[in-house]
């Protein structure tokens, strides 16, 4: 048997990488990560963690408008954005630093160094000039924005420096219609930025349920952000006074700022795995089958790198799932069915499941619940935001196969509504759970009037 110098060598040392070191040291493996920025990837440095704390930071304004309706006189409320960031920064170092002693404590060796790889068992650690052998190689290396190869695309902002301007700017241009976008509209909207949001699509959101699609759209358009559909960028130009947005049916917008959202692709550039043999999808990814295992037997991959579904939970799930089959002899797979997701636009989204035209076109007849109404906490004083819930169900089992949420505190709703659904839940089954009461959530278990297709078009 070949003699290597550890059993395991991850590449990324993210939210998917981390947990499957984690877990292999703890077996007792000899296992060493590689990282060449900060240690806790996308989610802890540039995404998930930072975007939160600039939600929150970012709907006290709301907050600030809500409780003038309940009587109160804000006090002289400012908003200051180095004081921000400087906390938020604070945050961020203390979390890498957990991820940091957590792999220590497992038994990991953790190497500052960008990875190549070699051949199916050599990796390069690239600044130190050193090569490692390895029984296994796991790549998760995670994803990066991409920019369109359009004039004037380089002095457009991605998401990555979104998380450290110097200052706000005052206006700001955001492309894109997906997750990001949504939610940096929502931040610099709520953080007093002048935002346009411009997307290329007839609505936002592509993949999640057109309901939910028409309403987020509507509601962020109600807390001031301009939204502008089916309209993308040809050019940005930069002039005396900030840039112009030059687009593709003529017309232009001038901001001081311009920001592109316009996806991300697997981080494989410069790695290696095309010389190692390793099969790559025509946008990068890693391909990789149920046990994340790559067509080279010594290489793994999993987490954004292989653009399965993009999301934190779900890389560190494919990443136990791993590290259980390949040293705890437990041959595990991640279910990637019924993954539920939040969008955290402002108001933000929750959904679990099929969207009404995947379970038509899937199931053929289904029944729709649906309700629009405005949340308790504004009708005290005439608010006009509304929320939306809706439910579809398989019209043959009366199986709920999808949850679809806009409103206040719905990322936390879905959560326990995706526990129910994931394990069958019929309508009556959900409908005899007794009502929380008063809440938002309420509502769910109290839907009775199905809709028809025709209602349904009326109703969006
Ligand atoms: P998304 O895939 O969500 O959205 C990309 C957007 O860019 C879409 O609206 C797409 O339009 C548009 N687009 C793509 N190419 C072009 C183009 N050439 N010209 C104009 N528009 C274009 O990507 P994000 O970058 O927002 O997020 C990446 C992933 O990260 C998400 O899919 C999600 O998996 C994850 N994420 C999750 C979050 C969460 O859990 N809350 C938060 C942030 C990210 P179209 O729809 O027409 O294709």
């Amino acid at each position: 048997m070949a003699n290597y110098d550890y059993d395991l060598f991850v590449i990324g040392a993210g939210s998917g990488g981390v947990r499957a070191a984690r877990l292999a040291a703890m077996s007792g493996a000899r296992v060493a990560v590689a990282e060449e920025h900060r240690v806790g990837g996308t989610c802890v440095i540039r995404g998930c963690v930072p975007k939160k704390f600039m939600v929150y930071a970012s709907e006290f304004a709301h907050h600030a408008k809500t409780a003038e309706g309940y009587g109160w006189s804000p006090s002289q409320a400012s908003f200051d954005w180095p004081t921000f960031l400087a906390a938020k920064d604070k945050e961020i170092a203390r979390l890498s630093g957990i991820y940091v002693t957590n792999l220590q404590n497992a038994g990991a060796e953790l190497a500052h160094d960008r990875a190549r790889v070699v051949d199916p068992h050599t990796v390069e650690l690239v600044n130190h000039g050193r090569k490692v052998t390895a029984e296994r190689i796991l790549v998760a290396t995670g994803g990066r924005p991409w920019k369109p190869d359009i004039p004037g695309a380089e002095l457009a902002i991605t998401s990555e420096e979104a998380f450290h301007l110097e200052a706000l700017p005052k206006s700001i241009v955001i492309a894109g219609g997906g997750f990001i976008a949504l939610e940096f509209a929502g931040i610099f909207n709520g953080l007093g930025v002048k935002t346009t949001l411009v997307h290329r699509g007839p609505n936002v959101l592509r993949g999640f349920d057109d309901h939910v699609r028409a309403h987020v759209a509507e509601e962020m358009e109600r807390r001031g952000i301009k939204v502008i559909l089916g309209c993308q960028h040809a050019s940005v130009e930069k002039t005396g006074k900030g840039y112009v947005s030059h687009m593709a049916d003529g017309s232009s917008i001038e901001s001081d700022l311009v920001m592109f959202a316009l996806g991300r692709q697997p981080y494989t550039k410069g790695l290696g795995l095309e010389d190692a043999g390793v099969a790559l999808a025509e946008n990068g990814a890693v391909v990789v089958d149920d046990y994340s295992r790559t067509n080279v037997p010594s290489i793994w991959a999993v987490g954004d790198v292989t653009d399965r579904i993009n999301l934190t939970p779900v890389a560190i799930r494919e990443g136990a799932a791993f590290a259980q089959t390949e040293f705890y002899g437990q041959p595990t797979r991640f279910d990637h069915e019924m993954v539920a997701s939040a969008v955290f636009s402002q108001p933000p989204v929750g959904a679990v499941g099929m969207t009404e035209a995947e379970a038509r076109r899937a199931l053929g007849k289904v029944d729709i619940y649906l309700s629009r109404f405005r949340p308790m906490k504004y009708t005290f004083f005439g608010g006009a935001e509304r929320c939306l819930i809706k439910l579809v169900v398989e019209a043959a089992t009366q199986k709920i196969v999808g949850c679809h949420l806009v409103g206040p505190d719905t990322p936390e709703i879905i959560q326990m509504a995706a526990v129910a659904i994931k394990m069958g839940v019929t309508k009556p089954q959900w409908d005899s759970t007794c009502a929380v009461h008063p809440t938002l959530a309420e509502e769910l278990v109290t839907l009775r009037e199905k809709f028809t297709p025709q209602e349904l078009g009326a109703a969006a």
